[in-house]
């Protein structure tokens, strides 16, 4: 078994003991291996331990691995910065964006989204108010996810975060819990039919996440090991 098999094996276990902790079921939640970074044949030995959906951070990164790649059934998310001028590889390539916090970047996507596809995304918020993040405030959330809901081809599926690193299990749960509040309370008045993902939790904190409701975890160190050079997050 390869090392990237042997960790995915771990990370299912770990991801089955926090759902069962709390009394979820353990297929509620997506394990995203985010693959910025990472070779094509690093997918493969994840894509053999079952893995299927891929998160990259750089559009022209992206291409040329989807393209080495494209016998496999693979599902890829966009989980980073979204520069403008790349709206229209993104929306063209990937089935998911979960790093939305503009309306115009939303409109963008929407407009150049190829006919008869229909592109998941997900908000991004910015819980910590870290000025040098990404990510929208979280009560400037509900004007935004009202006003991307009505834009037809993009299916806003729900909310994403990467808090700042906390040093205790608790204060994890403490963070990803305002997440989930604010995740319920804009399914109750947001007109949208699938808002149904929690996006939250890394290689760092990903019980945590599980235990507060996440429904997708992006993991990338945890599975394949120190990164080299490229920065992490957003
Ligand atoms: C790189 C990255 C991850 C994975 O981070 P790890 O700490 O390596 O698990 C998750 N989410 C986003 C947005 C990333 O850029």
């Amino acid at each position: 078994m390869s090392t990237i098999e042997g960790n995915i094996e771990r990370i299912r276990a770990e991801m089955g003991r926090a759902a069962l902790e709390a009394g979820r079921s353990p297929d509620e939640i997506t394990l995203l291996a985010a693959s910025k970074g990472r070779s094509p044949r690093e997918i493969r030995a994840a894509c053999a331990a079952g893995v299927r959906s891929f998160g990259e951070n750089f559009a022209q990164e992206a291409l040329p691995k989807m393209e080495a790649l494209a016998d496999l059934d693979l599902q890829w998310h966009f989980i980073g910065a979204i520069q403008s001028n790349k709206t229209r590889a993104i929306a063209a390539h990937f089935q998911w964006v979960h790093t939305v916090d503009r309306l115009r970047i939303a409109q963008r996507l929407a407009r150049q989204c190829p006919a008869g596809r229909r592109l998941n995304v997900c908000l991004q918020i910015n819980l910590d108010a870290e000025a040098t993040k990404a990510g929208i405030a979280p009560d400037e959330a509900l004007e935004l996810g009202c006003n991307v809901a009505a834009l037809a081809p993009l299916r806003l599926r729900g909310l994403m975060a990467i808090p700042a690193p906390r040093t205790s299990y608790g204060e994890q749960c403490a963070v990803f819990a305002r997440l989930k509040e604010l995740f319920d309370r804009l399914g109750e008045r947001i007109e949208t039919p699938d808002f149904d993902t929690l996006s939250m939790g890394m290689s760092d904190d990903f019980s945590a996440a599980i235990h507060e409701g996440a429904t997708i975890v992006r993991i990338g160190t945890a599975i394949f090991g120190p990164r080299a050079s490229v920065p992490r997050g957003t």
